[in-house]
C-alpha cells in the first residue's frame, strides 16, 4: 500500500507561500499600512498579512536621543514571527537607529536582519525636506522593499539604481534608487521576487540628476 501513499505524503511536503506579516507599531496611518502592504505584494510573490497594532515595547526605547533601537524591535519581531510567518515588517512613525562602526547610536530609515525573518521601517525621516505625500509613499515602499531584500538575504549592492544600494543615510539615494533589483541581485532572489530587470536596464541610462 506504500506506493498509495507516497504520493499523499509529497504533497502535505510541498512548500507552502511565504506569508510576510506587517506589524504597526503604535499609531501607523491605516493608508500608509495599505501602500506598504499593496508594494509588497507587488514586488514579491507572497502572501501579505497585516497585524493589529500594538505598542513599541519599552525595552526598545533609548532615552538619551528618544528613540527606539531597531536592533531591540527585530528581536521583537523576531519572537512574534516563530513558527507562523516567513518575514515580518515593523512599521513606525517613531525615530529608530542602530551602532554603526562610528556611531553608538545612529537613526536609520530601517533594518534588516540578513537571511533572518525580521525587518523594521520608521517613516519619520521620509518625510523630510518637506516631501509630498506621493514621495513619502514612495520612500516608504522603496525603504520596506530593501529591508526585506535582506531579510531575504540580499546583502548590499554596488550597482547603481539597484535597491538594494546601501542608503549610507541620505534620503537623496533612496530617491535616486529605482526602487527595482539589478539582475544579480534579483537572480539571488529564485523566484520570490517579481521584480522586471527591464526597469533595472532602463535606469542605468537615467543617471546625472
Ligand atoms: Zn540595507
Ligand atoms: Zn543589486
Amino acid at each position: 500500500m506504500l506506493h498509495i501513499l507516497l504520493p499523499v505524503v509529497l504533497a502535505l511536503a510541498a512548500p507552502h507561500r511565504p506569508v510576510v506579516a506587517i506589524q504597526p507599531y503604535g499609531h501607523v496611518d491605516a493608508a500608509v499600512v495599505d501602500r506598504v502592504r499593496a508594494g509588497v505584494a507587488a514586488d514579491y510573490d507572497v502572501d501579505v498579512v497585516v497585524l493589529p497594532a500594538r505598542e513599541l515595547p519599552a525595552a526598545a526605547y533609548y532615552r538619551p536621543r528618544a528613540r527606539y533601537r531597531a536592533d531591540a524591535l527585530l528581536d521583537d519581531l523576531d519572537r512574534e514571527a516563530a513558527g507562523k510567518y516567513t518575514k515580518i515588517v515593523g512599521l513606525t512613525a517613531r525615530d529608530i537607529s542602530t551602532s554603526t562602526e562610528e556611531h553608538a547610536d545612529w537613526g536609520v530609515f530601517g533594518l534588516g536582519d540578513l537571511g533572518g525573518a525580521p525587518c523594521v521601517v520608521s517613516t519619520y525621516r521620509l518625510s523630510r525636506g518637506g516631501a509630498s505625500q506621493a514621495l513619502v509613499d514612495d520612500r516608504l515602499v522603496k525603504a520596506v522593499g530593501h529591508e526585506l531584500g535582506h531579510t531575504f538575504g540580499l546583502d548590499h549592492c554596488s550597482t547603481p539604481g539597484c535597491l538594494m544600494a546601501d542608503a549610507e543615510g541620505t534620503i537623496r539615494t533612496v530617491d535616486a534608487g529605482t526602487g527595482r533589483l539589478c539582475a544579480a541581485c534579483l537572480a539571488r532572489m529564485q523566484g520570490i521576487a517579481r521584480v522586471a530587470v527591464e526597469a533595472t536596464k532602463r535606469a542605468g541610462g537615467a543617471g546625472g540628476n
